[in-house]
């Protein structure tokens, strides 16, 4: 990709820009929440509407000269409602930590509470962490999954609601492998009188090409990003009942925030747009296939990975039965010194720390963007067994720095740009 504009005023940020593109070609995205949009998104984000003031929403805006970022904002806003069959969509929340800032600022007051999975079980930051605002404000009690299987402890969750009474139950999840049962947390949330915010980030893409199961419809609020399994570039989502539209209309702006990011809201409605093509529900049916094979690969290697499988994007691996040695940061380095990047990540009955936590996550989304097949994806799952098994041994890294070459050439990104 050519920054000449940006190189003719400023070279180190040409460089980085540069150095970016080919960052991105030459290794393998594996971190589950990211993803390649493509180049039609990447033209709307990077459009000049960069430059465009629309506080308000489509026909009610607070300036002139909105009349093109109406078109665009309404067309992402039906696209939405479409692929994901929601009554009322709101797309200016300008990431999905913003989207669910949007719905507690909707429904609770300082002080209320919220009851959502601990973070260190696969929740997020913005479900209540003390570092979030969301910790600061309100008040906190954790859910967790059934360290010995993986699976969300439902029952538990059920007693912990009835015993804390939460405002708001959020379900949805950040590093958790496996099928939501959205209607038993709602059953649980009508009974102690509780909304539900499903929390969708990871999964959009799955959820709008119905890959897996929607919690549009049973829960009373549904967020997510849009960067991640649905392809249409930074930003978020809020979908909800005509009974709350307003009401988060209101919180997300003048509530939260000011002007929307137009330009991100055009990258929305493209990538919708290109979500709604069949093509797209053959893409998420891979990421999935791959995810699965990825998930066995490592399994008749010896890896432990968390729940036994998945029927998401993501694979979860707990280093410690098999390497009780091996952390995952260090497992993180190792595979991203050969071009194999994916994260660290604590796992179910953590017994390290967050920050240096003893288990890795990894994502299909991107490898499946770039056309990478069961039997590439199996190539690479050995490939990151490899490595993990002589993390110190430097031939295997140089080899699997070779095949991730190879991998890269054979599944070209961006080629045209
Ligand atoms: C990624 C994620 C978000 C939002 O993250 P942003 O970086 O703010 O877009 C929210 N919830 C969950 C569960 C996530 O995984």
């Amino acid at each position: 990709m050519d920054y000449r504009h940006v190189r003719e005023v400023d070279p180190a940020v040409a460089d980085a820009l540069e150095g970016e593109v080919d960052r991105q070609c030459n290794t393998l995205a594996m971190i589950a929440s990211e993803n390649h949009v493509s180049p039609a998104v990447l033209e709307a984000q990077s459009s000049v509407l960069t430059n465009k003031y629309a506080e308000g929403y489509p026909g009610k805006r607070y300036y002139a000269g909105c009349r093109y970022a109406d078109e665009i904002e309404e067309l992402a806003i039906e696209r939405a409602k479409e692929l994901w069959g929601a009554e009322h969509v709101n797309v200016q929340p300008h990431s999905g930590t913003q989207a669910n800032m949007g719905v507690y600022l909707a429904v609770l007051d300082p002080g209320d509470k919220i009851l959502s999975l601990d973070l260190t079980h696969g929740g997020h930051l913005s479900h209540g962490h003390p570092a979030n605002f969301t910790g600061q404000l309100f008040e906190v009690e954790q859910y967790y999954v059934d360290p010995e299987t993986g699976y969300i402890d439902y029952e538990a969750l059920e007693g912990k609601a009835r015993e804390f009474e939460p405002d708001v139950i959020v379900s949805g999840y950040s590093a958790y492998p496996r099928a939501v049962d959205w209607e038993r947390i709602q059953e649980v949330a009508e009974e102690v009188d509780a909304y539900h915010l499903a929390d969708i980030a990871h999964i959009t893409g799955l959820v709008a090409a119905g890959v897996h199961p929607s919690p549009v419809g049973i829960a009373d609020f549904v967020t997510g990003s849009t960067h991640k399994t649905i392809r249409a570039g930074r930003g978020g989502i809020i979908m909800t009942s005509e009974e709350y539209a307003s009401d988060i209309d209101k919180a997300v702006f003048p509530g939260g925030q000011g002007g929307p990011l137009m330009h991100n809201i055009a990258g929305k409605a493209v990538g919708f747009g290109e979500a709604l093509q069949p093509e797209f529900r053959e893409y998420a049916e891979g990421v999935v296939a791959n995810a699965r094979t990825l998930a066995e690969t490592f399994r008749e290697r010896g890896l432990e990975v968390v729940s036994g499988g998945t029927d998401t994007h993501l694979v979860l691996v707990d280093l410690r039965e098999s390497h009780p040695d091996l952390t995952g940061g260090e497992a993180e380095e190792a595979l991203d010194a050969t071009g194999v990047v994916l994260n660290a990540n604590t796992v179910p009955g953590e017994t390290r720390s967050a920050f240096n936590p003893s288990g890795i996550r990894a994502g299909t989304p991107a490898l499946t963007t770039r056309g990478f097949d069961e039997d590439a994806v199996a190539d690479v799952g050995d490939l990151i067994y490899r490595v993990v098994d002589n993390h110190d041994d430097e031939a295997v890294l140089d080899e699997a720095s070779e095949r991730v070459r190879e991998l890269c050439d054979e599944h070209p990104l961006y080629e045209d740009l």
